[in-house]
């Protein structure tokens, strides 16, 4: 079983709980740092043997040509997270697809790689965008993995399927959420982010089984390349929450990224999609 392995490609600036400490009109004035830590991530990869998805915004794609080259050189997947972070529910269908548009212009034309994938910006596709599924069908996507079948207080579309899921009925277009699992009853959020980070790698060394083992699926995992950089510059004014979650554990993530590639095995999202077609079942909501 191939369980997906997903970098969400942007700056340690450009997080959706800094979003109101951050103005865009400011990012070109922070220092990057998003190539020393995707060098790192390629290292860790590569030590592993192993290769990924890289969901890399646009904005960052166009500045960064050579990173993107190393990424695509390296034999990972090159796919869009959109042009600025923009989540998808604050746009309507028009601006979604001009975003998805210019986003993957920018990606495919730095890469040199075709970018059919798609992951939406803080798993922001759900119960306000029944647009969204068809709009990345018209610009060509063939997968989405955009959904957090949970509730969560910054993101989340509870009614969900927790597997692969075809969206619409005249399309082969594929979305794949992100992992969860359930527990007495509960779905527990377990593919990433500061979860991972945060609770001890027990926890999510458990969960994945549960996935592979008991649902007999893959897991979709992601984080960032801010969570491997532990120097990163601090946001003092954002909300004590947003820090908490941002930089507790920076210094012990590589170490644990080592663990979860050692413990599974790890591909490509779009080789986990190719896996999924065949069992994705056309989307019915939870009550
Ligand atoms: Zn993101």
């Amino acid at each position: 079983m191939i369980n997906g392995l997903s970098v969400d490609v942007e700056e340690w600036f450009q997080v959706g709980a800094f979003e109101r400490t951050i103005a865009r009109s400011e990012w070109d004035g922070h220092a990057s740092r998003v190539e020393r830590n995707c060098d790192l991530i390629l290292g860790l990869f590569d030590d592993a043997g192993v290769k990924a998805t890289f969901f890399t915004l646009g904005w960052v794609a166009e500045r960064h040509p050579a990173m993107m080259r190393r990424i695509a050189d390296a034999g990972h997947e090159i796919a869009s997270h959109g042009w600025d972070h923009a989540r998808v529910f604050t746009l309507g269908a028009e601006a979604f697809a001009a975003d998805l548009k210019r986003a993957r212009e920018a990606i495919e034309q730095a890469s040199g790689q075709a970018a059919t994938g798609y992951r939406a910006p803080s798993f922001s596709i759900d119960q306000r965008t029944p647009w969204a599924f068809e709009v990345l069908a018209e610009q060509g996507y063939t997968y989405s993995s955009s959904v957090a079948p949970i509730a969560h207080d910054h993101y989340g579309w509870r009614a969900a399927p927790r597997f692969a899921f075809q969206p619409m009925t005249d399309s082969d277009l594929i979305e794949v959420p992100v992992t969860t699992a359930e527990f007495a009853g509960r779905r527990l959020a377990a593919g990433g982010g500061g979860f991972f980070r945060v609770l001890p790698y027990a926890f999510s060394r458990w969960a994945i089984r549960q996935v592979n083992e008991r649902d007999r699926r893959p897991a979709v995992f992601y984080f960032h390349p801010w969570e491997v950089d532990p120097d990163q510059p601090r946001m003092k004014n954002a909300p004590f929450k947003s820090q908490f979650r941002h930089y507790t554990n920076l210094d012990v993530m590589a170490a644990k990224l080592r663990q979860l590639l050692g413990d599974f095995v790890w591909g490509r999202m779009d080789a986990l999609v190719a896996g999924e077609a065949s069992r994705a079942a056309p989307l019915r909501l939870a009550a």
